[in-house]
């Protein structure tokens, strides 16, 4: 039988308590995995790893890391048990390095919550292997796009790949829940809107320089990378599955490159 080709997504994760708070966002990635068939294995990108080069994380149990502070304490007290495979680490490694790409293997490194927030509202269950790749704080826009076409092959292995970021992602601008969204916000994402739409990657790589508002949008470019990778992974056909905002400025729109 053929495996089902899997889609590349980009999921917002907002903050961390986006995983209690019953947000929209929250609703929606709880009910997105009916809509998908149920994948063999994922990889996720997350703006919460960097390193220099490329790094994954290994087989075994993957921890959950509370990388976060001052939020509900209930927040600490949730483990998602996530697990990898030695095929699926393998797999990874292989697609990477068949790209030229450098890569190694951290085997004590878990999920930070920019992993396991999105994956534990889409697979509670947590039963589908998963590895995290970090990014590459040496690798620009188009290093990144670069990252997610060396992982595109892996979608017709059943392995799904996802980035977890935002859309807009201003840590000085955020604000009480249900503020008015700031028009700098709602400029940058309707350029990323047409820019994904005409799926023109390039521009999506120079988004620093052609993106109105990029250095307010995106004070830091670790939230928006994950977004390359999702769309380098893609295969031509773009889908916006989730819009809105959180705490403001937070975009918290979902996309699914296939
Ligand atoms: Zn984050």
């Amino acid at each position: 039988m053929v495996a089902p080709k899997q889609p590349s997504l980009f999921l917002p994760h907002g903050a961390p308590d986006l995983v209690i708070s019953g947000h929209a966002a929250a609703r929606f990635l709880t009910d997105y995995s009916a809509q998908l068939s149920k994948p063999e294995g994922i990889v996720i990108v997350s703006a919460h790893w960097q390193c220099p080069d490329l790094s994954l994380t290994g087989p075994g149990p993957l921890a959950t890391i509370h990388d976060f502070g001052g939020f509900p304490a209930e927040l600490y007290e949730i483990h998602y048990p996530a697990f990898a495979s030695e095929n699926l680490v393998g797999m990874v490694k292989h697609s990477l390095r068949a790209a030229c790409l450098e890569v190694s293997v951290h085997p004590s490194r878990g999920l930070d919550h920019g992993a396991w927030v999105p994956l534990s509202l889409l697979y509670p269950g947590a039963d589908i292997p998963v590895v995290q790749l970090s990014l590459g704080s040496s690798q620009d826009g188009a290093g990144h796009i670069a990252v997610g076409r060396a992982l595109a092959p892996l979608r017709d292995r059943n392995v799904m790949i996802i980035g977890s970021g935002g859309s807009v992602h201003n840590l000085r601008a955020v604000a009480p829940e249900g503020s008015p969204v700031p028009a700098w916000a709602t400029a940058f994402d309707s350029w990323l809107e047409t820019v994904l739409v005409d799926n023109d990657l390039e521009r999506l790589a120079r988004f620093q320089s052609n993106a109105p508002h990029a250095d307010i949008a995106h004070p830091s470019t670790e939230h928006f990378l994950p977004l390359l990778v999702s769309a380098g992974a893609g295969g031509g056909s773009v889908e916006k599955i989730h819009g809105g905002y959180s705490y403001g400025s937070f975009g918290m729109s979902a996309w699914a490159f296939r």
